[in-house]
């Protein structure tokens, strides 16, 4: 059954998170109780993400394999919805900046009640459970971070808006900053999105094939080798004899090879990495 709906799509407000996942999904399930519950499926990790667009989720995360196991109660997603929590009337998140520039800052008030909410019934211990600000001064994603942040209960992440969230916050509640890269997105949903997308897939039993996370690009420094299928020849291009050779001794070094040409050729940095883990000299040369 598809997660999407006109129930989860429909704009509110209100301070109660919403949930997706396989509670959200069921066919008795009203509209109505999706909204107000919270169900806590035991064993489950847990993404609550603070945003002003609650319902851009679960978004891509509803697709395919991370979908799949949402609906399986595999993982949790909650969205706090950041305007809820806002000042007056108006439900105001945002102010100037303090000093004078372009643009307006959450304010810290606002996302501190949100922060407040998230963290209900969460341990406080941060290895356990890491408070997320997604921002571009944070620090680089990495598949290694995404190795930690899977083997935690959960985790809180904070997208911001406009020119990003009041400083103070951030020190105040101990926040991770984490980055997807060195370019300026609008806000930090698309970012929380690619974060749990990547942690989600390495929750065991969300990919069918476990050993694939093992093999594939970053899990020793490098690079993954070329991957090629049927037909075996496009193009005029053929698919390289070694890998319909059967000798799978042959083709695990011919894939080694590769990757770390590969590597050594785009990617100096886990280059280096790699030769210092494989006590092996950077500037060798080898007939890469
Ligand atoms: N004025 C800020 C950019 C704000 S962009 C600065 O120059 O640093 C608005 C929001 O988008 C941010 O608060 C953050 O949550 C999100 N965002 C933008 N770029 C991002 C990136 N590279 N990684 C993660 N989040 C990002």
């Amino acid at each position: 059954m598809p997660l999407t709906g006109k129930s989860r799509n429909q704009r509110r407000m209100s301070d109660k998170p919403r949930s997706h996942g396989r509670l959200s999904i069921a066919a008795t399930a009203k509209p109505r109780e999706l909204v107000t519950d919270t169900p806590e499926l035991a064993g489950a990790w847990k993404a609550r993400v603070i945003t002003l667009l609650p319902t851009a989720f679960p978004g891509i995360l509803g697709e395919s394999l991370t979908g799949k196991a949402l609906q399986d109660g595999l993982w949790q997603l909650q969205t706090f919805d950041l305007r809820a929590f806002g000042e007056g009337r108006h439900r105001n998140v945002d102010d100037t900046p303090a000093g004078g520039g372009a643009g307006m800052v959450l304010r810290a008030d606002v996302v501190a009640n949100a922060l407040t909410a998230a963290a209900d019934g969460t341990p406080r211990d941060r290895a356990r459970w890491p408070v997320i600000y997604l921002s571009p001064r944070g620090k680089p994603f990495t598949q290694a971070m995404a190795q930690r942040f899977a083997s935690t209960e959960g985790i809180t992440l904070l997208c911001g808006r406009f020119e990003g969230v009041d400083e103070r916050v951030i020190e105040h509640f101990g926040i991770e900053e984490v980055s997807l890269g060195d370019f300026v997105l609008t806000g930090g949903e698309i970012a929380a999105q690619a974060l749990i997308d990547a942690t989600v897939r390495l929750i065991p039993r969300v990919l069918g094939n476990q050993a694939s996370t093992e093999e594939e690009s970053f899990s020793d420094f490098l690079l993954e080798h070329p991957q090629y299928t049927k037909p075996a020849v496009w193009e005029g291009r053929e698919i390289p004899d070694v890998l319909l050779s059967g000798h799978h001794g042959k083709i695990a070094d011919w894939r080694r090879v590769m990757a770390e040409r590969l590597t050594k050729q785009r990617r100096p940095d886990l280059w280096r990495a790699y030769c210092a883990k494989h006590d092996r000299d950077p500037d060798e040369d080898r007939e890469l």
